[in-house]
């Protein structure tokens, strides 16, 4: 049960030192800084076996970041590597049709509510672009309505309004879109309209003013990037209610929620289900997977051959079966409460903790996927202005304080933790006995 002390991060210091010379900022992702924290340089880990992972230094942690929520079966999981193995051996990707794609669109159709007709890609990103392209299409509309905080990847398409300072966005009931990097065209951001969520007047104000500019509203149905807020009681009703009578597209980008919080992912939980939906992470659980997937009427647009989408790596032999297996184990009831379960306990740890400290922590989110978020009150943020007043000195020293005792979670307090069927019942009394701790360390 008990995790092995932190034995230093030296050899994490050096790789990064190295990697700044050859790789730009040393880093793959502009995420791998963000989920370090303040910390001066990132982790390199170097193996993960079940629910623990290892850094180059040979600290072991108990892993709640989980390749953002991908490896839902833990690391390395033996029915995954088992047929992995197979595949590698008979050949990696042909660029051509293949049975798994096939068996693996049947799977989604049967699983997802929404899903008639599905599309594979490589990458949440990717996808989100293929599901829009798809509204758009159909539509013949050109305009997107996405919701302050919300991320649907850093494509051009909808890297709008991920982050805004209050300064560059505006009044919180009426946000300007704001492009979230320099080298995004002005005209793309013109195509985005920005909403703050859980606000039904505003929504229908916007609606109401542009509607018939455009094809697609894209939310995330818990807003896994903006620490787990949850949707109010009602409101993913009055999108889909709102949309259905404008004859816009309802997109749900699933990319976090999809087959974590349940078989048929937050459009099931919820019973609300949109036209389109996004899918990636536990999808692949750990390969690069992606899918868009939704109503035959809309995805007849590519079906005909009109709409185009494309992609080398779409759906390899590998990936697909990856898939497979991953949707295989995630459509057994016992995973998914099992996931949800040890969630829980996590959850009601911290809760515990934050009231025996007396320390403002609003513990939000579902057992898969939740957060720990200091706001003022300990009150649960509603929406993304609500996560610029929460204590980020404390989410840091946090997350500090997990990772000395060997819980290893994304240090962003916008981000959430992410749960695996892997860990044991050791690990999960080791997990809620080093956040009792953590928060008496604060
Ligand atoms: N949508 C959501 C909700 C996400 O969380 C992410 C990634 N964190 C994406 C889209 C983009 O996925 P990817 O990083 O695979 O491009």
């Amino acid at each position: 049960g008990r995790l092995q002390a932190l034995h230093g991060t030296d050899g994490s210091r050096s790789w990064f030192e190295r990697a700044r010379n050859s790789l730009a900022g040393g880093i793959s992702s502009s995420s791998r800084l963000t989920s370090t924290g303040p910390h001066p340089y990132p982790l390199y880990m170097s193996s993960g076996s079940g629910a623990r992972i290892r850094d180059v230094d040979g600290n072991e942690y108990i892993d709640y970041l989980i390749s953002y929520g991908s490896a839902v079966l833990g690391h390395a999981p033996p029915v995954l590597t088992d047929a992995l193995t197979r595949v590698l051996s008979t050949g990696t990707m042909f660029g051509t049709c293949n049975v798994p794609e096939v068996e693996l669109a049947e799977t989604i159709c049967r699983m997802v509510p929404c899903a008639e007709l599905v599309r594979f890609a490589n990458s949440g990103s990717e996808a989100v672009q293929g599901a829009v392209r798809a509204a758009r299409g159909h539509t013949g509309r050109s305009r997107i309505l996405k919701f302050e905080g919300h991320y649907h990847g850093w494509s051009d398409t909808l890297a709008i309004s991920n982050r805004p300072t209050e300064y560059e966005a505006g009044p919180p009931g009426a946000p300007r879109s704001v492009p979230h990097s320099p080298g995004i065209p002005a005209g793309v951001v013109d195509d985005v309209v920005v909403c703050p969520w859980n606000d039904p007047a505003a929504l229908r104000a916007v609606l109401d003013a542009r509607a018939g500019e455009l094809a697609a509203v894209i939310c995330e149905p818990i807003v896994a990037n903006n620490a787990c807020t949850m949707p109010d009681a009602g409101y993913l009703e009055t999108l889909r209610e709102e949309c259905t009578a404008r004859g816009i597209v309802l997109i749900f980008d699933e990319v976090c929620t999809g087959f974590r919080t349940g078989p048929g992912g937050a459009q099931a939980l919820f019973g609300v289900v949109p036209d389109l939906a996004v899918f990636s992470k536990a999808l692949g659980g750990g390969l690069p997977i992606a899918a868009f997937a939704g109503r035959r009427e809309i995805m007849d647009a590519l079906a005909s051959g009109r709409v185009k989408h494309g992609g080398t790596y779409n759906a390899s032999p590998l990936c697909a079966t990856a898939a497979l297996v991953t949707l295989r184990e995630l459509g057994d009831p016992a995973v998914v409460q099992r996931i949800d379960a040890i969630g829980r306990q996590v959850m009601e740890a911290a809760r515990k903790a934050a009231h025996d400290q007396g320390i403002p922590c609003s513990v939000q989110g579902v057992g898969a996927m939740f957060q720990t978020v200091f706001t003022p009150d300990g009150r649960p943020t509603r929406h993304y202005r609500e996560l610029l007043d929460v204590d980020q000195g404390r989410s840091h020293a946090f997350r500090h304080e997990l990772l000395k005792r060997g819980v290893h979670a994304n240090a962003f307090p916008m981000a959430c933790w992410f749960v695996s069927a892997a860990v044991t019942d050791d690990e999960l009394a080791a997990t809620c006995e080093a956040v009792a701790e953590a928060f008496k360390a604060l």
